[in-house]
């Protein structure tokens, strides 16, 4: 097979485009949809501080990768969560990628700064790890935004990610959830920085070529606690789907996004913000869960 622009021999197939490409021609073609859907949504400029929230794992590596090559201003930040050896083994491999590249990094450790053990809060407050772990990064991802200045942060959530996301959302007809999604998640409050994700258009594979041809180093396991997600699940039917007719992933989301969203948009937040008591980022509550789990993992 071909590629479909230089016509050398080709290395990958798109089928949900039709397309081949050869290494080259994927890598320009993978940039192009990056920066189309930067500057489609209007993510952020060139000059912007960005918050590039990186895990190790091959989407936010391909995402921190492009960005930095494309000359966008991004600090990257790096969260350990204090998962045994998964949260040891990505660190390191997200420090030694910015280290051999020269680039800004933050580290945040959730155990050493904070005094946070989610495994402690799950027990106390019988949720999910994947419950408390989510709060735990919402809120540090937009406070290291808010107090460093940054416009924007964001997050390597690709089409799969997305598609699954929507799957489950219409599957439970989360109207609040549906109203919000998509590749921006605007500024509601002066202290929430606006979220973005401009990887919303490939999927898992093409981000893992692109660290592949990069000879980027990332983390192949995931989280432990992502076995048995519910969104693998998700996930799983897709790719049946996708299976047999490439480009359902695509098509699903981004018909929601240009006919179905809009539909839901009289749903869009009724619950009131405040500022937390303590720490003064957004809230529902008088103290927001963040200080909670601080409050409560110190006090035990
Ligand atoms: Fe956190 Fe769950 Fe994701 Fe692991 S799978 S990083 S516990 S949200
Ligand atoms: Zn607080």
């Amino acid at each position: 097979m071909k590629c479909v622009r230089c016509k050398k021999k080709a290395v990958i197939v798109l089928r949900r485009h039709n397309a081949a490409f050869c290494a080259d021609c994927f890598l320009h073609y993978y940039k192009n949809q990056v920066l189309k859907n930067i500057r489609k949504n209007r993510m952020f400029e060139k000059g912007e501080k960005v918050l590039v929230v990186v895990s190790g794992g091959k989407d936010s590596m391909a995402l921190w990768d492009i960005l930095v090559k494309e000359g966008y201003n991004v600090v990257a930040m790096y969260i350990n969560l204090g998962i045994g050896e998964y949260s040891n083994r990505s660190q390191e491999v997200v420090e030694k990628f910015a280290k051999e590249n020269n680039l800004p990094l933050i580290v945040k450790d959730i155990k050493k700064e904070f005094g946070l053990d989610i495994y402690k809060l799950s027990k106390t407050l019988r949720r999910s790890p994947c419950s408390v772990c989510g709060s735990i990064k919402r809120y540090l991802f937009n406070k290291v935004a808010y107090d460093g200045g940054f416009s924007a942060v964001a997050t390597g959530h690709n089409l799969d990610d997305e598609a699954a996301t929507l799957f489950g959302n219409v599957l439970n007809w989360e109207e609040g959830y549906l109203a919000r999604q998509g590749p921006v998640l605007p500024q509601t409050h002066p202290k929430l920085i606006k979220k973005v994700k401009p990887l919303y258009t490939l999927t898992e594979r093409e981000n893992m070529y692109y660290v592949l041809l990069n000879k980027i180093e990332f983390l192949h396991e995931e989280c432990p606690h992502s076995v048995g997600a519910r969104s693998i699940l998700y996930k799983e039917v897709l790719n049946k789907l996708e299976e047999e007719s490439p480009g359902t992933k695509q098509r699903f989301l981004s018909g929601f996004l240009e006919k179905g969203k809009k539909h839901f948009q009289d749903v869009r937040e009724r619950l009131e913000l405040k500022e937390c008591k303590n720490c003064g980022q957004v809230t529902t509550t008088e103290e927001c869960s963040f200080c909670r789990f601080v409050r409560i993992c110190n006090q035990q």
